[in-house]
């Protein structure tokens, strides 16, 4: 058995905690991108908000005008705002791949235990992205790492995002479950190549990742599928049911069970 002095022990704890900290960061390049933006040819221009120093002024300024108008949506669908993303603006597609994980889309959300970022290229400077990201954050806020990335099914995470993502939703909520059943039919030939919610657990099955691409036609029916799923599922339970799973799931209840049992309880007795 080895025996080390207090001080070896020390050291020895000290240089593992480094090693587990440089592996984590060069596991995972974006974090660290993130994480030391300020040195990467971007400037704060408000708490939390880092623009890219090729950003003209005007643009920055409606940056900020986007992002006040994604707070408000969040705070009226979820009733307040927990998550505290910073936000990372890139002006070209180049920066935007040094901090995003996958390359495709308008925005991305990095969650980590150390902090969450939401990263913009050019095409997400408009509230419906910035809102999208946000909703996100929400959920991984609301909870915590370890429960956001190992308890929700993708259909879920991207569902709820896509109700304060007016590209696609009706802001109206009690019309907007109706627009993706039409949606869903289109894009789905009638539902004949619609995937199952099972299907959709995971995010390779969500996206129809294969050999590392997306395929844009799969990744188009999950969303309109979650959307039909998640607007139908909320507007049954509202904001109550939502609040009441994303609890029940932090209390280490299965995420199936909550979702059906909450849909019982609210659903028109006869
Ligand atoms: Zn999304």
């Amino acid at each position: 058995m080895i025996r080390w002095s207090g001080k070896q022990l020390i050291i020895n704890i000290l240089l593992f905690s480094i090693f587990l900290l440089a592996a984590y960061y060069l596991w995972f390049p974006p974090i660290w991108a993130c994480q030391t933006v300020r040195f990467r040819g971007f400037s704060k221009i408000a708490p939390s908000v880092y623009v890219s120093d090729q950003t003209s002024k005007p643009r920055q300024d409606s940056l900020l005008q986007f992002i006040n108008q994604a707070h408000k949506r969040i705070r009226s669908f979820w009733g307040a705002q927990s998550g505290e993303a910073t936000i990372i603006f890139c002006s070209n597609r180049e920066e935007y791949q040094k901090f995003c994980l996958l390359y495709e889309g308008a925005g991305c959300s990095l969650g980590t235990p150390t902090g969450s970022w939401i990263i913009l290229n050019p095409d997400g400077l408009n509230v419906d992205v910035i809102a999208h990201e946000m909703c996100h954050d929400e959920l991984f806020a609301r909870l915590g790492w370890m429960k956001a990335k190992s308890s929700l099914p993708q259909w879920f995470d991207e569902g709820m995002a896509l109700m304060v993502d007016y590209r696609y939703s009706d802001p109206d909520p009690s019309r907007r479950y109706i627009g993706y059943v039409q949606e869903w039919d289109i894009l789905t030939n009638h539902g004949k190549t619609a995937p199952h919610l099972q299907d959709i657990v995971t995010l390779n099955g969500f996206f129809g990742t294969q050999r590392g691409q997306a395929d844009p036609t799969r990744t188009a029916q999950s969303y309109v599928t979650s959307g039909k799923e998640v607007s139908r599922w909320l507007g049954l339970v509202g904001q109550d049911g939502l609040l009441r799973i994303i609890q029940q799931v932090r209390d280490g209840y299965e995420f199936d069970n909550a979702y059906r049992e909450i849909e019982q309880y609210h659903r028109p007795k006869l």
